[in-house]
């Protein structure tokens, strides 16, 4: 039951799975602008495709982030309240590279999640690219 741990959550490792089954291929937990500094949780740099799944925990979903904490609720409503201020700056600032950014949930349903990066991606390929 415990599990904030921010990288290979399970919401997000059954999308992984998901994409890679639809023949998807994508990095993860890279930079998508090495001088953002800032980690992608799935990156398609050539579609410049950028998705985040994020905590609800950490950022703060209204479903289950406002949930209160014993200790310190202080201390964790001004650590939300700065991780959504850095996903907002984080989502900027990549736009203005321009990247697309997506982001989700990590309470919403892994398939819902990878179909609609598999749209957004394959309409970035900009249809008979390659091949
Ligand atoms: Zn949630």
């Amino acid at each position: 039951m415990q599990g904030n741990r921010s990288k290979d959550t399970k919401p997000e490792l059954a999308v992984r799975r998901i994409l890679h089954a639809s023949g998807l291929r994508y990095r993860v937990h890279v930079c998508p602008e090495p001088s953002l500094r800032r980690t992608a949780d799935i990156v398609f740099p050539r579609q410049r495709v950028a998705v985040f799944i994020d905590g609800c925990f950490w950022h703060g979903c209204e479903a289950h982030g406002g949930r209160q904490t014993k200790a310190n609720p202080e201390y964790w409503a001004s650590k939300r309240a700065r991780n959504a201020a850095r996903d907002v700056d984080t989502t900027r600032s990549l736009t203005v590279a321009g990247w697309q950014v997506l982001r989700f949930w990590e309470h919403e349903a892994p398939q819902d999640v990878a179909s609609q990066i598999t749209e957004i991606v394959r309409a970035s390929t900009g249809g008979a690219a390659d091949h």
